[in-house]
């Protein structure tokens, strides 16, 4: 008889013991009845000895044994296991988000073979027309047997030869599983300036796991960097993990990789098939592909041989799983890393307050690009526009205005920027002041006028926008507030003879929008171009002699510590969208409050010094990275279950001893309490020591997997909280 130690996919802290009457390895997947759900879970332990407090007896049997060798090598489980002590999380729901949906539902861990034929025998004579044909496809190459039916063979005749041993059906890909690394070469190999060539040097004499940050102003050619450090790893016959935030994973990406090697490349995102994100995980682990690009789950792609993680734009917060189980793809990759024991390098032009913290006392190495790597570069003039006692146009200042018109009457685009979309963000009844709000959460509703409905920007709810208003009968509505749609209206208006394009979330959601825009912007298809955060990442537009920044002033007072750093990194990001080429550039900033001095210090003396008198303010107000949060966050569609539950949870926690460093605050509500039909509570703990913070998570951890709280809520802690007021 033998024990297993397995991890179910389920939100609840802990291993659970089944019994089974033979041997199963670690890493391999059986199913198992939980309390009457029939589930799959992942077998983490197996022993002779009973360590559980139940007797023999007691402990259910399992129902069924999906793999009979583990499919996951130990490093990957190690990895799994690191995560959920790390984030404090139940390790069934870290294995569950990362493993591919397939593997989830119980699909076998195995390639789908593709048939394939060759000839075996060449001195077979026949008569038969429909076989001959077969014999004259099959002389010097392989077919395969999708390509037979694709010819219109006979394939009973196929079937025969194979009968006969005349033909031999195998499987191609048994056959491709030879040395991708065999005829390497690389393309396109650019000049390294000095910097970029100590930058690489330093990162090629990487001796086993080292971090690095690459910090490198926009258009200093981190690429480069990237390109020849993937080469020399690729000389070494090891595989490399680049990982890109969400929006910047497109074709364009993947095929910039390709033209560069010619090796096996595949992508790992939510946008694939089940079936193409099982065969890229599987192809990975077999190490039949050498580059795999993916965004925030893709850390968890067993590797047969990592000799390299690159996590590109490292400050951005698509890294950072934001619902249910949290996690953060950056520390877990910098962990993988160094299980595998090869360098990792975070790379931006804006990294975070974090990454250049750990520069600074040691823990990483920073290497810097300073100058652009292209000779031809124009020159940048930031202004702050002071729109305090001005009349605006769609949110849009005369100054502005007139500043479009000088750069359009030139020839040029200009780029006009803002992190909203739709039409307005409110509607209001005039006569009683009545504001649409969505029924799930606490929130305005946005109107879309192209789509003609409210939108709920938290939870993708849609309305019909009402004739009446619900209050007092009224229909006399205004709108507040301007989003990208509006913008996009009055702009066409203002300058009809120039073409707008409005790129946001709405515009680009079908499949291969953004990329046709980004080609037809480029070839100055459009002048005016509106756009939100897709806008302002990497893409290269020499022709963009303009961009206006149009409503900043929201995050300059925001109660989140880090909305300044944020705003710091996207105006760095969207400015350096300007003066790309011999072309100078104007980057004009509307502001109520012009004289603030976080806003001059970005806009006046740069990011990094607006690094250091950022991080001087986090220091003096104790905040990461000087200390460390956790935040316990507890949810329900009940309003007062979740307030007892939390409760519970603040009692709990003022019982468990802790270190004096240790703080806990009293639950408050989320700033948004109600959000998609639930109601969101927050426990906030801190420390200055990593440590203690954890130790005292643990203890947490193992009230709540002794079920000595209230289940009917949904608990869920997170470390390194990046949204910590919602
Ligand atoms: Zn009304
Ligand atoms: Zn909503």
């Amino acid at each position: 008889m033998y024990f297993l130690q397995v991890a179910v996919p389920l939100p609840l802290y802990g291993l659970f013991t089944y019994k089974s009457d033979v041997y199963v390895d670690s890493g391999c997947r059986i199913k198992v009845n939980f309390n009457n759900q029939n589930i799959i879970g992942l077998v983490l332990d197996c022993s002779e000895s009973n360590n559980n407090n139940y007797p023999d007896s007691k402990i259910k049997y399992i129902d069924e044994i999906i793999d009979f060798e583990p499919y996951i090598d130990k490093d990957s489980l190690k990895l799994i296991k690191f995560t959920s002590e790390y984030q404090h999380s139940p390790i069934g729901m870290i294995v569950d988000l990362s493993q591919p949906t397939a593997l989830r539902k119980g699909l076998k861990a195995c390639r789908q073979p593709i048939y394939a034929y060759k000839l075996l025998n060449y001195n077979y004579k026949t008569r038969s027309d429909k076989q001959q044909k077969i014999l004259k496809l099959l002389n010097n190459q392989t077919v395969s047997l999708a390509e037979f039916k694709g010819l219109n063979v006979h394939i009973p005749s196929l079937k025969v030869l194979e009968q006969k041993q005349v033909v031999l059906k195998f499987d191609l890909n048994s056959e491709i599983n030879t040395d991708i690394f065999k005829n390497l070469q690389f393309n396109n190999k650019h000049v390294l300036n000095n910097e970029q060539q100590s930058a690489l040097n330093e990162i090629n004499n990487a001796n086993g796991f080292k971090v690095f940050l690459l910090h490198g102003v926009t258009g200093s050619g981190k690429t480069e960097v990237y390109m020849q450090a993937i080469e020399n790893v690729l000389k070494r016959k090891q595989q490399v993990l680049i990982m890109v935030p969400e929006i910047g994973l497109t074709p364009q990406t993947i095929e910039r990789f390709h033209n560069h090697f010619n090796i096996p490349i595949a992508a790992m995102h939510s946008a694939l098939s089940e079936r193409e994100r099982l065969d890229n995980y599987l192809a990975c682990r077999d190490g039949r592909i050498g580059i795999l690009i993916g965004t925030r789950s893709s850390v968890f792609t067993p590797f047969k041989s990592l000799g390299m993680i690159i996590i590109d734009e490292e400050h951005d917060s698509s890294y950072k799983q934001q619902d249910t189980c949290r996690y953060n793809g950056k520390y877990i990759a910098i962990y993988k890393a160094k299980i595998s024991n090869c360098p990792i390098v975070l790379g931006s032009a804006t990294p975070s307050l974090e990454s250049i913290y750990n520069c600074k006392i040691g823990k990483y190495q920073l290497l810097k690009l300073n100058s652009k790597a292209f000779v031809n570069h124009g020159k940048v003039i930031e202004t702050i526009i002071d729109i305090r006692n001005s009349v605006l146009q769609a949110g849009l200042s005369d100054y502005l205005i007139n500043a479009m018109q000088t750069e359009l009457q030139q020839g040029n685009q200009v780029l006009i920027f803002l992190n909203k979309r739709g039409f307005a963000n409110r509607v209001v009844c005039n006569d009683c002041g009545y504001v649409f709000k969505c029924k799930f959460c606490d929130s305005f509703l946005t109107y879309h006028k192209t789509k003609n409905i409210l939108n709920c920007h938290h939870c993708e709810a849609n309305y019909n926008v009402p004739s009446i208003c619900p209050n007092c009968n009224s229909a006399n509505f205004s709108i507040i507030g301007n989003g990208t749609e509006q913008i996009e209206e009055f702009l066409k208006q203002r300058f009809p003879d120039y073409p707008v394009v409005r790129i946001d979330r709405d515009s680009t959601s079908s499949r291969g929008k953004l990329d046709s825009y980004i080609e037809d912007i480029k070839n100055n298809k459009f002048k005016i171009l509106i756009g939100t955060q897709i806008l302002s990442k990497g893409h290269h537009f020499p022709n963009v002699t303009l961009v206006g920044l149009i409503n900043v002033d929201q995050s300059l007072y925001s109660n989140d510590f880090r909305a300044t750093e944020q705003l710091a990194q996207l105006y760095t990001q969207v400015a350096g969208r300007t003066g790309r080429e011999e072309k100078d550039g104007k980057v004009l900033i509307q502001s109520y409050s012009p004289n603030n001095l976080i806003l001059q210090t970005i806009i006046g003396e740069g990011y990094e010094k607006f690094v250091d008198y950022c991080l001087n303010e986090r220091k003096y107000l104790n905040l990461p990275p000087f200390s460390y949060q956790a935040l316990v966050r507890i949810s329900s569609s009940n309003k007062e279950t979740m307030n007892n539950c939390a409760y519970e949870i603040f009692n709990t926690l003022q019982k468990i001893s802790r270190d004096p460093s240790v703080t806990v605050e009293p639950p408050r509500s989320a700033v948004m309490e109600k959000k998609q039909n639930k109601f969101h509570v927050l426990i906030m703990i801190q420390s200055n020591k990593r440590k203690n913070l954890s130790l005292y998570l643990d203890n947490l951890v193992k009230e709540l997997a002794n079920n000595k709280i209230n289940k009917k809520t949904e608990i869920y802690i997170d470390i390194d909280p990046t949204e910590v007021l919602q």
